[in-house]
């Protein structure tokens, strides 16, 4: 007998579930995407199992019939219990998880066509310069106005005039017209033997169609895209979908190549910067099952995947797969429990493991697959210190001798260096120099960082800008602005100072703001067209590039201070990563490395070489911290516009806190960044042994206290970033 009346969770987190009743001759079934009435309104949900959804019952003669079906697969049952999963786990309302999964308003909409243009062999009355080139360009393209732009280098004003004039003509396409196909043999790779080995594990792992969480430690250059590329294969082979998450966006492009090369057709994207067209198109062919490989950021894990069969997270120890608004979820881990509602592998490759990984892999829950040689016989860098209380540079300069000697040294061979420094612009802090006034963000306790190439001090947490002034707000002295301390953009002033002759490429998230830029930057590079490659972390993971031999590391320290509870980590991790990119090709590679603080443990392991002995150090100082993977963490931040009403809030939470023997709580007190986006923040900060009951604490504990409407109370699991 079909359904009478369905139970729906509604993409609205302020409503809790609602009933409705089905009409007749409608077929619904658990998952179906539906629309139903709101009082004058509609709303979309997702109609859900009754007893994983409790609410109290509404009367039968009071319910109001759905609307209509919206023509998408049903939301299948697997991913409705990661959906809860997720939601319980970081203590999220269902419905934000759910709209993760229902992420392109468009692709909910029924067939849709959209207008791209080419060229008909017409001519234009008038021809000019612009016109003309704009010819020769687009000959056998198609495709929307901006994207003509784009590929002719010409204004869309221009390409508008041919429009009118006939030139250009108008093509009726389907949105959702099909992806070019993936093939499993289109060019296998030679493999080395451990290569090899370790793909033939993963091959098996995917045709064994049952969750295996697999750890794949790799040495950087040791191969490993290669070696999951087999099981990518796989996948393809027995027409099941794959995932690759990846952590930048700037690094996509560099991999797409890759992946074509392997398989002859690029796979499907997904990121924030998505047109919302192929957002619907991408959403569409892969919730009926017509995509075969999608590589996106973290938001591409709760996509409505119709046949999955493996999930590859690739530098799984990245920071960027935590979210740190609305839900604040780890893609990494939310990975490991999709392949488990789907059972499938999920395999984590990185060269720098974050420390929970490799726990969970010497305890024997993920299986570990290690590559530990680069391939092709190239060797690992060289790796030295260079001790900046003996080696001091010079006044207004951050480059020490020895550093310097070694960038001459390589211009003067023509080969390629790299410098890092993980911080963006060109100086953290501004101030007069008369009064000695500090630049500050009007909307968080933070300092504004001048950006010199785009004319600007901007705050870096809020992304709020203004023009460098002309005189001091403070004592009104003219031309007073003085720079402390360096940022990417003044090592790259630095390096053009010394060497004249250098061609010197920044690559930050600034200059490398889209996958044009980025594959403009890889091609440029590797052609040779650059000499010193300056940048932050974004330069620290995905490149490879044959004739780069020199990592200078800047500031090696610069991680370490902050007081993190994962500092050393993530210096530990960022500065092998990047001294990674140096000898992949048959030239061996140098990293220098500057530090005032040699005989510190992660500082002395990345001299030695020595990665077992930091993972021993570090777990050390985990278990007696009882951090992670001892013990957990997690965050209450309660914030508000007015101080008060926040400090009053949190104080609240605090007086009613639980008293528990394997929970210790601390605080309230101001949050590091204690005013963001114009919202003071107080936090609490909870340690917990990992048998206690985390969530239900938290839960229980929270809805004992009320507040006014403009306090925010978000809770963080795991929490990354302490600020
Ligand atoms: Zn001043
Ligand atoms: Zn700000």
């Amino acid at each position: 007998m079909p359904a009478t009346r369905a139970r729906l969770l509604v993409m609205n987190a302020a409503l809790g579930p609602l009933d409705y009743r089905v009409p007749e001759g409608m077929l619904i079934q658990h998952g179906s995407v539906v629309v139903a009435p709101l009082g004058p309104r509609q709303v979309t949900g997702i109609i859900w199992e009754e007893e994983k959804l409790p609410t109290s019952p509404v009367p039968e003669s009071k319910l109001r019939p759905l609307l209509a079906i919206v023509d998408v697969p049903p939301i299948r049952a697997e991913l409705r219990r990661l959906i809860e999963w997720t939601a319980d786990y970081y203590i999220a309302p269902l419905a934000s998880v759910a709209r993760m999964v229902i992420s392109s308003g468009g692709a909910l909409r029924g067939p849709a066509t959209m207008i791209e243009y080419r060229l008909s062999g017409g001519m234009p009355e008038r021809m000019t310069p612009q016109r003309e080139r704009a010819i020769a360009a687009l000959e056998g393209e198609q495709a929307t106005i901006r994207e003509l732009s784009g590929l002719a280098g010409v204004s869309e004003a221009v390409l508008r005039g041919l429009v009118n004039q006939g030139v250009l003509e108008p093509v009726e396409v389907d949105i959702d017209r099909p992806y070019t196909g993936a093939r499993h043999d289109y060019d296998e790779p030679e493999l080395s033997e451990q290569q090899t080995e370790v793909s033939a594990r993963l091959v098996e792992a995917v045709a064994a169609e049952k969750f295996a969480p697999i750890l794949l430690d790799g040495v950087t250059g040791s191969g490993k895209t290669e070696t999951y590329f087999e099981a990518v294969a796989q996948a393809l082979k027995g027409d099941r979908q794959v995932l690759v998450l990846l952590p930048e966006i700037a690094l996509t492009e560099a991999f797409l190549s890759r992946f074509e090369a392997r398989f002859g057709a690029a796979p499907i994207t997904w990121h924030s910067s998505l047109k919302s067209t192929e957002r619907r198109r991408a959403w569409r062919a892969i919730a009926s099952g017509e995509a075969q490989v999608v590589v996106g950021a973290r938001s591409a894990l709760f996509l409505p995947y119709a046949n999955l069969g493996l999930i590859v997270v690739d530098e799984a120890h990245e920071i960027s797969f935590k979210q740190e608004d609305g839900v604040r979820y780890n893609a990494r881990d939310v990975a490991v429990m999709r392949g488990h509602f789907e059972s499938i592998p999920v395999v984590l490759a990185s060269a720098t493991p974050a420390l929970e990984s490799l726990h969970m892999a010497d305890s024997g829950t993920y299986e570990k697959l290690v590559l530990p040689a680069r391939y092709g016989g190239a060797q690992l860098p060289d790796i030295q210190l260079v001790n900046l209380n003996d080696e001091q540079p010079g006044r207004g300069s951050w480059i020490a001798p020895p550093l310097r000697r070694a960038l001459e040294d390589r211009l003067e061979r023509g080969e390629q260096s790299l410098l890092f420094l993980n911080r963006r612009g060109y100086a953290p802090l501004t101030l007069c120099r008369n009064c000695g006034f500090r630049f500050q963000c009007p909307n968080c306790s933070a300092w504004l960082v001048e950006h010199r190439l785009s004319k600007r001090l901007a705050c870096h947490h809020c992304g709020h800008e203004t023009a460098p002034p002309e005189k001091c707000p403070e004592c009104g002295e003219p031309d007073c602005l003085v720079a402390c301390g360096p940022g990417v953009e003044r090592i790259a002033d630095e390096v053009a100072e010394i060497l004249p002759d250098a061609r010197v490429a920044l690559v930050t998230s600034d200059t490398l703001n889209s996958p044009e830029r980025a594959a403009e930057f890889v091609a440029m590079a590797e052609a040779k067209a650059i000499d010193v490659i300056v940048g932050t972390q974004l330069v620290t993971k995905g490149f490879h590039f044959p004739e780069l031999t020199l990592v200078g590391v800047i500031d090696a320290d610069l991680g370490l201070e902050g007081g993190d509870l994962r500092a050393a980590e993530r210096t530990y991790q960022q500065v092998a990563q990047v001294a990674g990119r140096a000898g992949r090709g048959a030239k061996p590679g140098e990293v220098l490395i500057q530090t005032r603080h040699p005989e510190a443990p992660v500082i002395a392991a990345l001299e030695a070489g020595d990665r077992d002995a930091f993972y021993e150090a570090e777990t050390d100082a985990r278990r007696h911290a009882g951090a992670p993977p001892f013990g957990r963490w997690a965050a209450i931040i309660v914030s508000s516009e007015d101080d008060a009403e926040a400090r009053m809030a949190a104080n609240r939470i605090g007086d009613t806190r639980p008293r528990l023997d394997d929970v210790m709580i601390l605080g309230p007190a101001p949050a590091p960044l204690s005013l963001l986006r114009n919202r003071y923040r107080y936090r609490l900060l909870l340690n917990a042994r990992r048998s206690a009951q985390l969530q239900q604490v938290i839960r229980d504990w929270l809805s004992r206290v009320d507040h006014p409407p403009g306090v925010r109370v978000g809770v963080d699991i795991d929490p990354y970033s302490f600020v």
